[in-house]
């Protein structure tokens, strides 16, 4: 069992969580006795193979999900459903086509009765920070697909939520606009100095972004490790190239080299056991 996750200065506490499914070929325990806290102000990543339950996790700290063991606390404060303090960026493409960039982004603002005048300001200041500002009218059928998720990521960070929690928001993107768009969320949250919580399988991605990695184990999904990563800030995409940088990578994927081979080996027997007899 992992070590209870509990400490005084933590904005987020996930205590052994655990998340169980039904399927057809029997329960899958996708998530088993996973714990970690989150500092105020710290980028921690949730690293893993496809499968291991790291979107399962994401929806049990959304709210998204009912049925789990283990609690979630941030702020001290028990969460338990969709909470205005957690704020959520999917990786499938969450703006509204009908809606322009603004309203897009002053959308949350609108649910919370803020006066119109205002919205609109406080939604061209996330747009600004985004780099999407002269693309205010536009709607997002205009738009490319990087700058579709900064839509997404003005939206949510126009509510000012305690934490920022996004699942592979840039799993679609191709590599150059990844790392760019990489960029703009590092240089926002040493600005706003936003305690987030990325989930990803991108190594570079973990490293380039992250104060700590949790590095995951395939089947069922548990804590392999918690890797300090200690890079000075602010950091850019250019930190890729230096030496210290490919030692964390290195270490990274040799802890997940195991577990993604598992992953791979997992699916090769489940795409051998389904295949149609031949007749
Ligand atoms: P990841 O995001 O790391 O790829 P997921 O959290 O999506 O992994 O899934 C973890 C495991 O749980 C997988 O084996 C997946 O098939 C299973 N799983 C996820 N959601 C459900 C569900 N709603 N019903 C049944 N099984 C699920
Ligand atoms: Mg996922």
């Amino acid at each position: 069992m992992s070590p209870p996750a509990a400490s005084n200065d933590a904005i987020l506490v996930a205590d052994r969580l655990a998340v169980r499914f039904e399927t057809a070929e029997g329960p899958v325990i996708a998530v088993d006795d996973v714990s970690f806290s989150v500092r105020p102000g710290e980028f921690l990543s949730i690293i893993g193979p496809s499968g291991c339950g790291k979107s399962t996790v994401f929806n049990v700290i959304g709210g998204l999900l009912g049925q789990h063991n283990g609690t979630v606390k941030v702020a001290g404060e028990l969460i338990d459903g969709p909470h205005k303090s957690i704020g959520m960026v999917f990786q499938e493409e969450s703006t509204f086509p009908w809606r322009n960039v603004t309203d897009n982004v002053a959308f949350p603002l609108e649910l919370t009765g803020m006066a119109k005048a205002k919205r609109i300001e406080r939604a061209r200041h996330f747009i600004k920070m985004v780099g999407l500002d002269g693309f205010e009218k536009r709607f997002p059928g205009e738009l490319s697909g990087g700058m579709r998720q900064r839509v997404s990521l003005a939206r949510t960070l126009a509510s000012e939520p305690k934490i920022l929690l996004m699942d592979e928001p840039f799993a679609a993107l191709d590599e150059q606009t990844r790392l760019l768009l990489g960029d703009k969320v590092l240089q926002i949250q040493q600005q706003l100095k936003q305690t987030t919580l990325l989930i990803t399988h991108n190594i570079t991605e973990a490293v380039q972004m992250s104060d700590r990695i949790l590095v995951m184990t395939y089947r069922p999904g548990r804590v392999k490790r918690i890797v300090d990563i200690d890079l000075p800030r602010p950091r850019t995409s250019d930190i890729v190239g230096s030496e210290a940088f490919g030692r964390y990578v290195a270490q990274i994927w040799s802890d997940l080299r195991e577990e993604a081979s598992r992953g791979l080996k997992d699916e090769e027997d489940h795409m051998l056991h389904h295949e149609p007899a031949a007749s």
